[in-house]
């Protein structure tokens, strides 16, 4: 399976990279990068601190010779790369966090017609804390105080993570809440009483943490805390890589990490 990589200098983009590399049935025949990256003109297996693979990293992603292309970049860019998949009819796996309402309306219907699985978080057991979490929040119901804290390295550029924001509207749907009516960003000053309803989400900025995730539910008396720890971008990276087989194979539509589970 021909796999293009989008971002192959970043922190994700690397570790696609390399497992592609390792792997027996995926074949890495195209690599992106910014324009005025460092990496742009350079053999792409070099960019991966690997020996030569005879291509060099481009600006333009190239689908015409992909079946799939892995795109964990910027919201912009990735409309670009969604664009031209959709245009040739490639498939697409899609991690890319922080799309403003309006680009994640212009992503939805750029890549309607192609297959695509677009996940906040590719990660296998984050996608069953998912299913947890809403479970979670429907057994306890409204006598328990709901909270979402997330730690991530100090690089990223959004926040609350795409996870966090995922496992808070999880909790939202188990309570039969809207989260956008409840969400409440961070506290300061005097805040007055935390209201039953709201749900509280906390952005950590640390070190080189690749994923932290907590949902707190709280009543009079105990507390009961459901944590993912990422410990490395392998996890995110192989689920991609899953969900990039899944997706050659799917017919044109979205799809998340829980229809590639099969959860
Ligand atoms: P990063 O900054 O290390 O890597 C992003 C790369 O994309 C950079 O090398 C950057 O130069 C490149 N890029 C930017 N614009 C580009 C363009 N026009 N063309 C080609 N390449 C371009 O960030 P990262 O930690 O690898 O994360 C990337 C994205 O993936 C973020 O949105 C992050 O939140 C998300 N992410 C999602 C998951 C998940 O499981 N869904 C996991 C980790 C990270």
């Amino acid at each position: 399976m021909r796999v293009v990589v989008c971002g192959i200098a970043g922190r994700m983009g690397q570790r696609l990279g390399n497992l592609i590399l390792d792997s027996d049935d995926l074949e890495l025949v195209g690599a992106t990068e910014r324009p005025e990256h460092e990496a742009l003109g350079r053999d792409a297996g070099e960019v991966l601190g690997r020996g030569a693979c005879g291509f060099t990293v481009t600006d333009t992603v190239a689908t015409a010779q992909a079946d799939v292309v892995i795109a964990f970049t910027s919201p912009e860019s990735t409309l670009v790369d969604a664009t031209a998949c959709a245009a040739t009819g490639t498939s697409m796996v899609v991690g890319t966090t922080g799309f403003t309402p309006e680009q994640l309306a212009q992503f939805h219907s750029t890549v309607a017609a192609i297959p695509c699985v677009f996940a906040p978080n590719f990660s296998t057991a984050m996608n069953v804390l998912f299913r947890l979490v809403e479970e979670a929040a429907r057994i306890l119901g409204d006598d328990y105080d709901v909270e979402v804290v997330e730690a991530h390295h100090r690089l990223k550029v959004d926040a609350p993570s795409g996870s966090a924001l995922r496992l808070a509207e999880r909790a939202a749907a188990g309570l039969e809440r809207n989260l956008s009516e409840v969400v409440v960003h961070g506290r300061q000053g005097v805040t007055g009483e935390r209201t039953r309803q709201e749900i509280g989400m906390h952005a950590l900025r640390l070190g080189d943490v690749a994923g932290d995730h907590s949902v707190y539910y709280g009543a009079p008396g105990e507390y009961l805390e459901l944590r993912h720890h990422a410990t490395s971008r392998d996890a995110f990276a192989t689920g991609a890589l899953r969900a990039a087989r899944f997706a050659v194979e799917a017919q044109p539509g979205l799809y998340d990490m829980g229809d590639v589970l099969g959860l």
